[in-house]
């Protein structure tokens, strides 16, 4: 028995597992299974090692709901956390719905043959959560996530309505390698080569991808291009905050990612339809995956800081006001404190926060709910107090792009 099953060990899973093992007097158990039941050893041998906590580890394929379904009922948590892959979502929804208990993740589900980065299909299951008077939290990563709970925290305590607001997401760390990429390079790919939108008075506005670029200057790394991308939190924070005028959503990439990038894309390697080669049926980007570094193993070499945060517009007592409020990461201390670079860390850290918030009852509810729904307080506290401190200041005026 568990009060809490983590599904998935890969970075962001192992960040998330050290995390709660560090907050025991909040996690009184936790089991971790995934696919490769060796990882979730070896993440197991060093939460034990750092934090002197047992963590029970499982083999399991979440892609099949009877076994979900078994494990959990094995386990018996009170909340499963998904941190598998975006393909899983569904089926550990439906395994949490069969077994009783509440559902959490960092991530929209994604069909396997086609790049949506849409909620509809979880928010399919918001009356069969509440008709079991479950609750389903999406998005408790960082991107969706933190920047979710930045926008509500600006809207609750510094802006009465919010105009305009920009995601911007910078990494500036340098990892050592000619490319890879710091998260699942399947989900990333799909993220980075599919076209950009941004909402705009009502209306999605599309671009093909990667093609506008604006310079920012981000304190702790420096003056960066950033790209224009569409990003699942747009869909949902347009829907939850309904008087913003403008979301966008930007990332910075170095001209070498995206020399790179374009070349893989320009030579087929990045579709995600499957193709025959030798008489078997194999899909390119899957390959490409296979033959990438795994983001967990560049966490030793990966220098630097991420900025990631939101710059939101809008009214305060009828007077124009312009907040910036972010959050700057550093590689080399994330590696320090759980073995992982700082984009699992920033993802990791804020799923053991919405964990934290849902077993202790802090964040209730029975349905599906986006993170921006619950109050931000207790998450933007913890989020201070557990390694990811954030600042918020008021800027001169809007954005001038
Ligand atoms: P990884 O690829 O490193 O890890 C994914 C893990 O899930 C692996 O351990 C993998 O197993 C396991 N897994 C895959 N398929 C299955 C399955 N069918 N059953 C059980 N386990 C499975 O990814 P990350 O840790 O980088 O990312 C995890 C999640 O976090 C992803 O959904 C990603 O999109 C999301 N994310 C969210 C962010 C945010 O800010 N909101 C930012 C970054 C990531 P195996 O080891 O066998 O391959």
């Amino acid at each position: 028995m568990a009060q809490v099953l983590v599904i998935g060990a890969g970075g962001v899973g192992s960040v998330a597992v050290h995390k709660m093992a560090m907050n025991a007097d909040i996690f009184t158990g936790i089991a971790l299974a995934s696919r490769t039941k060796s990882k979730c050893d070896a993440i197991a041998a060093s939460v034990k090692e750092r934090t002197g906590v047992d963590v029970a580890t499982y083999q399991i394929d979440a892609d099949d709901v009877a076994a979900t379904t078994a494990l959990i009922n094995d386990v018996k948590p009170v909340l499963v956390v998904n941190l598998a892959l975006p393909y899983q979502d569904l089926s550990i929804m439906d395994a949490c719905l069969a077994a009783g208990v509440h559902y959490m993740d960092t991530a929209n589900y994604e069909p396997r043959d086609e790049a949506k980065f849409e909620y509809k299909w979880q928010w399919a299951y918001q009356e069969r959560f509440k008709e079991k008077g479950l609750m389903a939290l999406l998005g408790s990563g960082f991107d969706p996530g933190v920047t979710s709970v930045f926008a509500t925290w600006l809207k609750k305590h510094k802006l009465d309505t919010i105009r305009t607001l920009d995601i911007l997401d910078c990494n500036g760390g340098d990892h050592g390698q000619a490319f890879a990429t710091n998260f699942n390079p399947e989900i990333n790919i799909r993220e980075v080569t599919a076209p950009a939108r941004h909402w705009l008075n009502g209306e999605w506005v599309e671009t093909p991808a990667l093609t506008i670029r604006q310079q920012f200057d981000f304190e702790g790394v420096g003056p960066k291009n950033m790209y224009l991308m569409y990003h699942e939190e747009i869909e949902s924070l347009k829907t939850h905050l309904p008087e913003i005028e403008r979301i966008r959503f930007w990332m910075t990439f170095g001209d070498a990612y995206i020399t790179h990038l374009t070349v893989l894309q320009n030579v087929g390697m990045t579709r995600i339809d499957p193709v025959v080669y030798e008489g078997k049926e194999i899909v390119p980007l899957q390959f490409l995956k296979a033959v990438l570094p795994e983001p967990a193993s560049l966490g030793a070499t990966t220098k630097g800081k991420t900025n990631i945060g939101d710059i939101a517009t809008g009214l305060k007592d009828g007077v124009e006001k312009t907040f910036y409020i972010y959050n700057i990461c550093d590689h080399e201390d994330a590696f320090a404190e759980t073995g992982n670079q700082a984009i699992s860390y920033t993802t990791g850290v804020p799923a053991m926060i919405g964990a934290a918030l849902v077993v202790q009852g802090l964040w209730k509810g029975e349905g599906v709910f986006n993170i921006e729904q619950l109050d931000p307080d207790p998450f933007m506290d913890m989020l201070n107090q557990h390694g990811l401190p954030w600042q918020v200041k008021e800027l001169s005026g809007p954005l001038q792009f």
